[in-house]
């Protein structure tokens, strides 16, 4: 019997476990894989500010640091921002391998049992609680709990089976793939974005330096409206850059871009990080909203173990912390990125050129945005749509 079971130990559900623990809670963390962090569905870019929020920095996992983002639209116009303005993705790029494994470490120094290898199948209401059905090495048992946490990523079972989420749309979800490479003749200082229609439909390629010439070279296309996979978009953008280098791992996974839910719980149920679609809707970085949302039902569980109440009305409380903290920014991203998906190549040239080269890490979001209508009027009509 445990207070809660967490399905999940990647960013949010360690850290949902993690908190937890520290509170007294008796919790176990179960994860699928084998090896905490492996393989690496991520770029691995996260700001220094919101890492620093929920975890001692160790340079263990830090694989490089950034000054900032250097922005490309389909011209090849740049424009380069300060690591402070450019978004939760920029500053550190990690090495989650070992990132991934430390946090499911510092849950199982703060209390947490944490089973390996062991995939939660599902779960039944039980007359106090719930019995989640576990499988590892061929052999399924049950465990009861009183809550449980469904941090299992954007393919969430446990938020389906709960009737909290429902499968996301072809136009809610970002197809990804990546190469880590090697050999590459960059400047390591910046992470670097690559926009365009043609060359990622809905989406963007990246570079993001992981320190000895190597870096993750990846892109994102939106399914419906791409014309082939991620793939293919990846190895032309490859091409099209004349980036010379060997790949030494490919990975492909997918990134929801849904949104704010409008709830992330029910009776005794709470789910984080992507299993609850928390991830960026204009970048697709959810690193930084896992870790935030884990610690807030992390809180959120251990206050409803005091009072010994695990209705939805209690766990309410959990949205309304992770809506204050982040909620907001989810809303005002996806009406951008409905925005930046009505804008054509042409347009995207002139905006980037109309603050290409000026000092924009001086300039406040509402100078930015007076720049880019001034320059490009067409858009105040959109840009009346994207406020209201
Ligand atoms: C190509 C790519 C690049 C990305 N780049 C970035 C980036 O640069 N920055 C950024 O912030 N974000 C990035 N993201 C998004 C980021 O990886 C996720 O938002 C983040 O990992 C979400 O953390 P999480 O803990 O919610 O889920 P996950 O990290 O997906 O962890 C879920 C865990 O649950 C386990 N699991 C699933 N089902 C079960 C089950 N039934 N039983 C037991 N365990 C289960 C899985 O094995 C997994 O370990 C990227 C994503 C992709 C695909």
């Amino acid at each position: 019997m445990f207070d809660l079971v967490v399905v999940g130990a990647g960013p949010a559900g360690s850290m949902a476990a993690k908190t937890s623990a520290e509170k007294g809670l008796n919790v176990l963390l179960v994860e699928k894989r084998q090896e905490i962090g492996t393989p690496v569905r991520c770029a691995e870019g996260i700001s220094k500010e919101s890492l620093r929020r929920f975890v001692e920095i160790d340079k263990k996992w830090i694989a490089s640091e950034v000054i900032g983002a250097k922005i490309y639209a389909p011209d090849g116009t740049e424009v380069v921002m300060a690591e402070e303005i450019a978004g939760n993705e920029v500053g550190f790029v990690l090495e989650r391998k070992i990132f991934d494994r430390h946090l499911a470490r510092l849950a199982a120094k703060a209390g947490a049992e944490v089973f390996v290898k062991t995939t939660a199948l599902g779960f039944e209401r039980t007359h106090n609680g719930l019995k989640v059905k576990l499988r590892r090495l061929g052999e399924e048992w049950e465990v009861e709990t009183k809550l449980l946490i469904g941090a299992d990523g954007v393919e969430s079972k446990i938020g389906r089976m709960a009737g909290i989420i429902k499968t996301l749309k072809m136009s809610e979800i970002e197809s990804c793939a990546q190469y880590l490479m090697t050999g590459l003749d960059i400047d390591e200082n910046y992470t670097y974005f690559y926009l365009g229609n043609e060359l990622a439909p809905g989406g963007y390629a990246w570079i993001f330096p992981k320190g000895d010439r190597s870096a993750n070279v990846g892109i994102g296309v939106l399914p419906s409206i791409a014309k082939m996979p991620a793939k293919c978009y990846l190895d032309r953008f490859i091409e099209k850059l004349g980036i010379k280098g060997k790949i030494v791992e490919f990975v492909a996974g997918a990134v929801p871009v849904y949104g704010e839910i409008e709830t992330a719980v029910t009776d005794n149920i709470m789910l984080c990080g992507d299993a609850a679609y928390h991830s960026d809707p204009i970048t697709g970085g959810g690193i930084a909203n896992a870790l935030s949302a884990g610690y807030h039902a992390g809180l959120v569980a251990s206050e409803a173990v005091a009072k010994n109440d695990f209705s939805v009305r209690f766990l309410r409380r959990y949205d309304e912390l992770w809506k204050a903290d982040f909620g907001g920014k989810l809303r005002r991203n996806k009406k951008l990125q409905e925005f930046f998906l009505k804008l054509d190549d042409p347009t995207l040239n002139s905006l980037a050129r109309s603050i290409a080269g000026k000092k924009i890490e001086e300039m406040s979001v509402q100078a930015i945005v007076v720049e880019l209508l001034r320059s490009n009027p067409s858009l105040i009509e959109l840009f009346k749509d994207l406020l209201s």
